[in-house]
């Protein structure tokens, strides 16, 4: 951000320039493992998360192969994070772990392993692997939490509670200098706009280098699909998430940098809500929100 630039919240952009001294680009990785959570979180559908770039790439090195001239053309940069996005991306044999990452690691472009997880799939001997093998490359640890609220989390059918979710984080705290990332839903079904507002109040309490935001989708063949069409969930509309999302953030200490704002599933599995804004316009949107408002992330505390 220039010195002139209006600040509104944290952004990923700066954050990158000034601890990597440009922007990274990204490229989604799968590993082709099982999410331990049966049945499912309501809201997911686990095919939608395996990137479109690599589909039919099966081992890591294929998919580098696959994915990496792709990103190449998409991004003006030429370090890249590789990013493991689907399902649980610490479960299951650790030594095919390693060896995934590894095989990930052993290109040049890339700068930071990345991994998106629940928090019950944290354990010590995990997080010594995920040390040796990242030698001295920057490894991001992103949990799924969704919210803080244990009633909401039995609702969501996460399987796990926030008491997990604080063990796991604490691990991650105590046992390496890896950044600590939490993904928060916005819209969650029985949630008030005040318990939304609690569950940003209480991550300030828990520090994570970063959170990823966005509202809740109602994807086809999800447990949200069923309920959604029996009346049951009611989606946001894009004006209240916008107040949701920029009241919320005036709660959020503004050391922690909001790495995404707003989802969007491919077209063919979205059902609802279908509000066909870009990234760029919501921005926008959040900032007339916030000029009109006075808000601005931490304005709040
Ligand atoms: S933990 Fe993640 S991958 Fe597993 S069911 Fe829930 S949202 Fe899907």
């Amino acid at each position: 951000m220039s010195e002139h630039e209006k600040y509104y919240y944290s952004e990923i952009l700066p954050f990158m320039k000034e601890r990597y001294g440009k922007k990274l680009g990204k490229i989604g990785l799968t590993l082709h493992i099982p999410c331990p959570n049966e049945p499912p979180c309501i809201f997911c559908n686990r095919d939608s998360f395996i990137p479109q770039t690599i589909k039919g790439a099966v081992t890591v090195k294929e998919q580098m192969e696959q994915g990496l001239p792709y990103v190449k053309r998409k991004y003006p940069t030429d370090q890249f994070v590789a990013y493991f996005q689907d399902n649980t991306s610490t479960y299951g044999d650790i030594n095919y772990l390693k060896k995934s990452f590894r095989e990930a690691l052993s290109y040049p472009e890339i700068r930071v392993l990345a991994l998106s997880t629940r928090p019950d799939s944290i354990y010590p001997a995990l997080l010594e692997m995920l040390n040796r093998t990242a030698g001295g490359r920057d490894v991001w640890l992103e949990l799924g939490l969704q919210s803080v609220h244990d009633s909401t989390l039995k609702t969501i059918g996460r399987g796990h509670d926030y008491a997990c979710f604080l063990n796991a984080f604490k691990m991650i705290r105590e046992n390496t200098d890896f950044l600590a990332g939490v993904h928060l839903i916005i819209g969650l079904p029985c949630e008030t706009d005040e318990m939304v507002f609690e569950t940003f109040r209480e991550i300030n309490r828990i520090k994570p280098d970063y959170i990823k935001i966005h509202h809740l989708q109602v994807i086809k063949g999800t447990g949200l699909e069923k309920i959604f069409k029996n009346g049951g969930y009611e989606p946001l509309t894009l004006k209240k998430y916008i107040e949701l999302f920029s009241k919320a953030v005036s709660y959020l200490d503004r050391s922690i940098v909001i790495h995404r704002n707003l989802s969007r599933a491919h077209a063919d599995q979205l059902i609802a809500p279908k509000w066909g804004i870009i990234a760029e316009e919501f921005k926008e949107k959040v900032h007339e929100y916030m000029d009109k408002n006075g808000l601005y992330q931490g304005s709040s505390l």
